[in-house]
């Protein structure tokens, strides 16, 4: 049964498929619709915007960095299998539509969650949690698996029509390919993948961070995106530009507070070190740049600069350079 209102809802947008069905399904049930999606340097929002312009649906993107930093900081959940605080992160995020969901007149938050299509995060029990820690109680509507969960106050309230929501359940993707034929749905990427937070090599580098300089620093945290990175013994962080075009980034990125070393002699990476403990480390990162040079294309030593509180002098390495050395203080 529904009245003559239309429910209003705010539907989360990753772009994969189900999060699309979520809104076609809705649409179905006589719903009005908007999403919204969230943006931080771990994970961009470009399938949800490229998912809402081809479903005509109005998108709220979200900058979602400090939610995500404080989550990285203090899980109360703990990580998955690499820095990923998935299930207060889901939940944070609902909590946030939730927010919205008050502020701009909404009458629930939606989701594409299938009943257990993930063992442990979408079983009843964990579901439940989610809700209970987003503090949506009865306001957050899965509406791919809806009928097998608890009726939501939109529901009870005859706003949505329940028989026109979903049973959807399990690991099977049969059910989702074959309602997208149904919705005309061609273009959505794969389930997983997207968030840098569950790729372990990421997660180390941002544990280095997180251990070391720490996370509050949003560009630190952006430039855990490119260069290599190296600890050394004194403590101090190397972040070592790959190409030409990392080096212009970290150049553009440096701070003042930053101490940049780069070869003047030959071609070669920039370096910056956002913190220096002691001379020794400053000699290391020296022969750390002069190690990934070009120095095997030229003769004699080699001339770095280094810019310090704005102030540039240069120093000579002398050879040999070799990189061993230094592939343990790197972290992959
Ligand atoms: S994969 Fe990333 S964006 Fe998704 S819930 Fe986990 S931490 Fe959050």
């Amino acid at each position: 049964m529904t009245t003559e209102k239309t429910a209003k809802g705010l539907s989360l947008l990753s772009g994969g498929l189900d999060s699309q069905l979520a809104v076609c399904v809705l649409r179905a049930a006589g719903a009005y619709v908007e999403g919204v999606t969230f943006a931080t340097p771990f994970f961009q929002p470009d399938s949800a915007k490229k998912a809402a312009a081809a479903l005509d649906l109005p998108l709220h993107v979200v900058d979602f960095t400090d939610d995500e930093i404080a989550l990285v900081e203090n899980p109360p959940h703990g990580f998955g299998g690499a820095m990923n605080p998935c299930i207060d992160c889901h939940a944070r995020m609902i909590a946030r539509a939730g927010e919205m969901m008050t502020s701009l007149g909404f009458d629930f938050v939606s989701t594409g969650e299938v009943l257990n299509q993930r063992p442990m995060s979408q079983n009843k029990q964990s579901l439940g949690v989610v809700e209970k820690c987003s503090g949506l109680k009865g306001r957050l509507l899965r509406p791919l698996c809806a009928q097998l969960l608890e009726p939501t106050i939109p529901e009870q309230e005859g706003l949505i029509d329940r028989s026109k929501l979903l049973a959807l359940s399990g690991r099977r993707r049969e059910p989702q390919m074959a309602l997208a034929a149904q919705f005309g749905l061609v273009d959505y990427p794969s389930p997983a993948g997207g968030c840098k937070l569950t790729e372990k090599g990421f997660g180390r580098r941002l544990k280095d961070l997180l251990d070391h300089e720490g996370l509050r620093e949003r560009r630190l945290v952006e430039l855990l995106n490119i260069a290599r990175r190296f600890r050394l013994p004194g403590g101090t962080g190397v972040i070592l530009g790959r190409d030409a075009k990392e080096n212009r980034t970290l150049q553009e990125r440096l701070a003042p507070s930053d101490t940049l070393v780069a070869p003047v002699s030959v071609p070669g990476p920039t370096a910056i070190l956002p913190v220096v403990t002691s001379p020794a480390d400053l000699d290391l990162a020296a022969a750390i740049v002069c190690a990934w040079s070009r120095y095997d294309q030229f003769q004699g030593d080699i001339t770095v600069k280094v810019v310090a509180n704005g102030v540039q002098t240069e120093r000579t390495v002398p050879r040999p350079y070799a990189r061993e050395p230094f592939l343990a203080l790197q972290i992959l």
